[in-house]
């Protein structure tokens, strides 16, 4: 979990606020001492009516929570295993069913792409 110098308070004080002097002021708390930060940093409860939040400047992550991805194993295989592989399909290829095929292609776009339909069958 990422954790910063600062977090607002999460207990209920509230404190008067610099801009709109209301009590509904939430002050910013140093997480490693849990002292309050400076008066001025916080953020009013009355966001759309007064809309005052101040943040500690210096408010950098002091500790987070690293996660270790695993890398994605590659896996291989020999040349002559692929084209074998190949071997036992019958491969058709299509090459003029694209717009009769794909009506919701406009003709513009249509002449820049080019749509192949590979037909594979295994060999009987
Ligand atoms: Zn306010």
């Amino acid at each position: 979990m990422t954790q910063y110098k600062y977090h607002l308070d999460k207990t209920s004080n509230k404190f008067n606020c610099p801009k709109c002097n209301k009590k509904r002021f939430v002050k910013y708390v140093e997480t490693e001492t849990n002292h309050y930060a400076e008066s001025h940093y916080g953020r009013c409860d009355r966001e759309t009516n007064c809309g005052y939040a101040l943040y500690p400047y210096n408010n950098s992550i002091v500790s987070y929570e690293y996660v270790n991805t695993p890398p994605v194993k590659l896996s291989y295989i020999e040349k002559e295993t692929l084209q074998n592989s190949l071997n036992k399909y019958e491969i058709k290829i299509k090459t003029n069913h694209t717009l009769k095929c794909h009506p919701e292609l406009n003709r513009s776009l249509a002449k820049n792409i080019c749509l192949i339909q590979i037909n594979m069958s295994l060999k009987s």
